[in-house]
């Protein structure tokens, strides 16, 4: 029976970023409380696109080889034009000596194996505790306020890392909340059967959707694949639609979307869920870190979060341990976490800003993109070559350009 004595750390949300961070705080032997206002396993809306940049953290956690055996491995990825044309590109990565490609695996089974490593370890527990408040006394945190099995409890804490997703209302409280709708995107997935010619995940771009936004199709099974839409929450304000009705219009009425999944099934209902992107506000404050999407960490151009949570939950953990050590919750202190994340992230943040500004953010682009990147196929050239020696865009500027953003 887990007690509401006063812990070291509680960590709010027990999803992939609070189950790495609770994980990884256990493993350095910090007294560390996990709190989850859901039961697990529970769903998730999204792509299930599991990329080799978090596969570390999931041999860490012990949870790599059941993602190997249950996911649906695809190792090339296409990128469409509307017109039909397309580029495709490796979608593998070597790590620690083997090729490693993306895997597709239910978030439903995904998040459940990452939470009961954490629950495993030794991190004690609770769910249907829904954290409401973070205590806190001139600036600093000294625990949360919440509701547990429908009764209102207090319990005090040295940090509290916030972990609660991308409709955090406690990263609100916070101010943590990005609110800008070119850095807010909706998604939108469904599961569909019956996909003819499916072999590798499939990027589209129908013009109605520019500025950023896509179709994905990623496999599932040699027919069906996780399909969904991918849009800022202003470019979906102008289409005058919702991205339910974006999706099927793009089955319905375009050339590609009716080629694609004309006579395929939906299976089970479309979901939908809000995707906060860029680390632009602030993810700290005295003896608060957030993790994940409730401190925006969504790259900007392709939709991942799934890896910035976990390695982000790998960078609070440590912040946590050095702090207990420097006895010292301090905002000043917790800053080093913000600044270990900008070091970890802050170079795909810019790449991804500069793709979806310059090499997909119009029709035109995306096509001069797509035709550059066939052109140079054979010298295995990479996005990064297109905007550096296609586009001839100065790294340094660019970062300069982008930091101001940030
Ligand atoms: C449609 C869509 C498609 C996506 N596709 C991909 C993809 O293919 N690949 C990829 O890498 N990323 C993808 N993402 C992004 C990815 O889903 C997120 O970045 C990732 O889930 C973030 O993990 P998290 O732990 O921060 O938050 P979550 O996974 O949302 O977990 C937060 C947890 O906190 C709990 N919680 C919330 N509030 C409270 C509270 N007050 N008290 C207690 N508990 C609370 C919730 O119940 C939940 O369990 C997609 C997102 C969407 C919406």
């Amino acid at each position: 029976m887990t007690d509401m004595k006063k812990r070291q750390v509680i960590v709010v949300g027990g999803g992939i970023g609070g189950s790495s961070a609770a994980f990884h705080m256990k493993q350095l032997g910090i007294d560390v409380l996990m709190l989850e206002k859901d039961q697990f396993p529970r769903d998730k809306p999204c792509g299930d696109g599991v990329i080799p940049a978090v596969f570390p953290v999931l041999r860490n956690m012990g949870v790599y080889d059941q993602v190997v055996a249950e996911g649906y491995p695809s190792g090339y990825i296409r990128l469409y034009a509307p017109d039909d044309t397309y580029f495709r590109m490796s979608n593998t990565t070597t790590l620690e000596g083997e090729e490693a490609p993306m895997y597709c695996i239910p978030r439903y089974r995904f998040d459940d194996m990452v939470n009961k490593a954490a629950v495993n370890a030794g991190v004690d527990y609770l769910e249907n505790f829904e954290v409401t408040e973070i205590l806190m006394e001139r600036g600093q945190a000294k625990g949360i306020r919440g509701i547990h099995n429908g009764k209102a409890v207090e319990i005090e804490s040295d940090m509290v890392v916030l972990a609660s997703g991308s409709h955090s209302m406690v990263a609100r409280q916070m101010g943590f909340y990005e609110e800008n709708p070119d850095y807010v995107f909706y998604g939108l997935r469904g599961y569909f059967n019956d996909i003819e010619g499916l072999e590798d995940v499939e990027f589209y771009y129908p013009d109605k959707f520019l500025p950023t936004g896509y179709i994905w199709l990623f496999p599932t099974g040699k027919t069906s694949a996780n399909v969904g839409v991918f849009i800022t929450e202003s470019a979906l304000k102008k289409t005058g639609m919702t991205s339910e009705e974006l999706l099927w219009e793009w089955i319905g009425n375009t050339h590609m979307g009716h080629k694609r999944l004309g006579h395929a099934k939906l299976i089970g209902k479309l979901k939908g869920w809000r995707l906060p992107s860029g680390k632009r506000k602030p993810i700290y404050a005295g003896g608060v870190m957030a993790v994940g999407d409730a401190g925006n960490m969504i790259e900007q151009y392709g939709g991942g979060g799934i890896p910035q949570a976990m390695v982000a939950g790998t960078i609070a953990a440590q912040t946590a341990k050095n702090a207990i050590q420097a006895n010292d919750f301090s905002k000043a202190f917790m800053k080093n976490y913000s600044d270990a994340v900008d070091q970890a992230f802050s170079a795909t943040y810019i790449g991804m800003e500069a793709l979806r500004q310059y090499a997909f953010g119009t029709p035109e682009q995306l096509k001069n993109t797509i035709n550059w990147m066939n052109e140079h196929e054979a010298e295995d050239a990479s996005m990064q070559d297109y905007l550096f020696k296609g586009l001839k865009l100065d790294p340094t500027k660019l970062a300069g350009q982008m930091m101001s953003h940030f």
